[in-house]
């Protein structure tokens, strides 16, 4: 028998190692955004084209490469960012594992350009599948260019898991905002096939957040900063009024890396509590800064979880800063610092974390507010804001059609699917509203119970269907045209769900950048609550945007039958029992909601005589 292990070759233990660094065009640009901050730049450009696919390139001016280090940059653990192991207990870079360059070249073609300011000559490398091409000196100006073509072009499996456009283009924003408000000191651009889509001058963190996340914060944000020997918090939070009904805004930085924390976000909604509504999600750009000897700097730099040495002091001072901060704001609404970008731009944390530093930070007066009780109690409560209207009130008015509008249910045929039909109920048959969430409907046959909220899922699911498919919901004019103000990701998914909206009755159109005019709403959305009501179709929309099975389509009629349907606990008046019922068995498929929950159960008179000894 002869022996059978072999030593992968290079390029293929390359490709295999870059798709843990390299999923998606957003994590090269992730990558070659971190570098070029690394490399002291002032000023990054990032370029795309076809959402990353074709190119991602990103242009710096900062320190450069001599012709050797080009050409290392690209093996694998090349990295001039630490030596030895000491060195990972006090990192300040952004990268350290000198992977990226190594998994780019992996998996595309990769152009590098790079010039420092004592070199008379650039350097010009050309590489793909892990092969150098071509390196010669080149004319450049001081800098660095790299750029990533066709990315997977080696990789067929890899690249057909890419996801559309529009999709892998919202993770890159994603990518490109949280190193933007990362540094707000560095000017930033994006340019998507040929449009600028973001030119961030430099500036405060305040004009930062700004400019990422809307106009409308500019005179709405509340100013975090707390310092102790153990951690410094600085940032902001947007005033309880910008709260949304989408979750979008809301970042946190260790150490100027963007972090992931379900954990950490808790303790900031428990700063808010009372203050906006429940389903509501604040606005926050928040940065911790602490000894990187606290963290656990072995987890995979492009993970976005982080480990703390002591997590509960974390969320403790987290929580209490923003208290803090809220509590100063709602005694004095005025007050609201320009804060000096400096002063955002914490010095690191040189001095290593001792035991005595802990004790001290223990006695410390933030550590203290927050373990006495009551602090912050001048936080005003303010009434839970719970604009929900429904569909039934605006019906009779506006929109007398919709309750009649299905043709008289048809009778009853054998073999039919198992619906207990009913014709349009006689105004003798009383219909009596259970826990102001159910219905009793007596029929021939015994009694029905319907679930109002599955019940009307299913009407409007159906309704909706049927409007995208031509016929269209008639949109009422709003008065007042409303703008709407979205994050750029946000932006991106309305941008995409605009042509079936205007079926479903929005009238919407895009106004340049991430805004947005409401003109007109499907008559059963309420004058003033637009805005909101497309909040949280994006955000719910969003919660399906992992499930694969669903079509865009099918995730949209989902969403917004889900969101538009009558809830349980609403009281309804005998005209809009009798119009729920009579469309609910209008509908095609009366007895599930589209998710499957039954809308109803049948209770037949021969059971309930059986069961009484009758
Ligand atoms: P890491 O960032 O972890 O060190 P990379 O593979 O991202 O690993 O980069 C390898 C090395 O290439 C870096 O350590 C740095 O010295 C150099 N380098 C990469 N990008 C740039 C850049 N834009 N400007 C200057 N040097 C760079
Ligand atoms: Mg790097």
């Amino acid at each position: 028998m002869s022996d059978i292990i072999q030593l992968l070759p290079d390029h293929i233990a390359n490709q295999i190692a870059a798709g843990e660094v390299i999923q998606r065009p957003a994590s090269a640009v992730k990558e070659l955004l971190e570098n070029a901050v690394d490399a002291g730049a002032g000023d990054i450009r990032l370029i795309v084209n076809d959402a990353g696919k074709a190119l991602v390139q990103v242009i710096d001016n900062g320190k450069g490469m001599s012709e050797t280090d080009a050409r290392m940059s690209f093996e694998r653990h090349a990295t001039s960012k630490i030596r030895s192991i000491d060195d990972l207990f006090h990192i300040r870079t952004m990268g350290f594992r000198g992977e990226a360059l190594a998994s780019i070249a992996a998996v595309a073609q990769v152009e590098l350009k790079s010039k420092r300011a004592e070199d008379e000559a650039g350097t010009l490398i050309e590489i793909d599948n892990s092969v150098v091409r071509r390196q010669e000196p080149v004319a450049a100006v001081n800098g660095t260019s790299i750029a990533m073509k066709n990315l997977f072009f080696n990789v067929p499996a890899r690249r057909n898991f890419l996801k559309s456009n529009a999709a892998e283009m919202r993770h890159i924003s994603d990518e490109f905002i949280r190193v933007a408000l990362a540094f707000p000191h560095i000017f930033f651009s994006l340019t998507a096939n040929g449009q600028e889509v973001f030119h961030l001058e430099k500036g405060s963190l305040k004009q930062r957040i700004v400019q990422v996340c809307g106009n409308p914060y500019a005179s709405k944000l509340v100013s975090v900063q707390e310092q102790t020997d153990y951690l410094n918090i600085t940032g902001f939070v947007g005033k309880p009024e910008t709260a949304k009904k989408t979750r979008g805004d809301q970042y946190f930085f260790v150490n100027n890396r963007f972090i992931k924390s379900a954990y950490l976000n808790h303790a900031v909604m428990g700063a808010f509590d009372e203050m906006i509504a429940k389903d509501s999600f604040p606005m926050y750009a928040l940065f911790i800064e602490l000894d990187p000897a606290q963290l656990d700097v072995n987890v995979h730099p492009t993970k976005q979880e982080i480990k703390f040495e002591d997590e509960k002091i974390v969320y403790a001072f987290v929580q209490s800063a923003v208290k803090h901060a809220l509590a100063q704001f709602s005694i004095t609404p005025t007050l609201d610092f320009d804060l000096d970008a400096s002063i955002q731009r914490l010095d690191a944390v040189s001095n290593p974390f001792t035991a005595e530093k802990k004790n001290s930070a223990a006695s410390s007066s933030l550590y203290q507010t927050f373990t006495q009780k009551n602090q912050a109690h001048l936080i005003e409560r303010r009434s839970n804001l719970s604009n929900w209207k429904d569909f039934y009130e605006a019906a009779p008015s506006a929109d007398s059609g919709t309750v009649s509008q299905y043709q008289t249910v048809p009778t009853e045929q054998p073999g039919q699917q198992s619906a207990p039909l009913l014709p349009d109920i006689p105004a003798t048959v009383a219909l009596l509203q259970c826990h102001n969430s159910y219905i009793i409907v007596p029929n021939d046959r015994g009694y029905l119970l319907v679930n109002q909220q599955n019940a009307h899922e299913r009407v409007l699911y159906e309704r909706f269907i049927a409007a995208l498919d031509g016929q269209t919901i008639p949109s009422q004019q709003s008065l007042f045209p409303v703008t709407l103000e979205l994050n750029a990701p946000d932006a991106a998914l309305l941008g995409e769900l605009l042509p079936e909206l205007q079926l479903l009755g929005f009238g919407i159109e895009s106004f340049g950048g991430n805004s947005f005019i409401i003109r007109g709403t499907p008559a059963d959305v309420v004058a003033g609550n637009e805005q909101h009501t497309l909040e949280k179709m994006l955000e719910q929309y969003k919660h399906f945007s992992s499930d694969l099975k669903f079509s865009k389509r099918e995730k949209l009629l989902r969403t917004m039958a889900g969101q538009q349907s009558i809830k349980g606990g609403k009281v309804l008046t005998d005209t809009e029992m009798r119009g729920l019922i009579n469309d609910l068995f209008a509908c095609t498929v009366p007895n599930t909601t589209a998710n499957g929950k039954p809308t109803y159960l049948e209770f037949r008179k021969e059971e309930l005589d059986k069961m009484f000894g009758r």
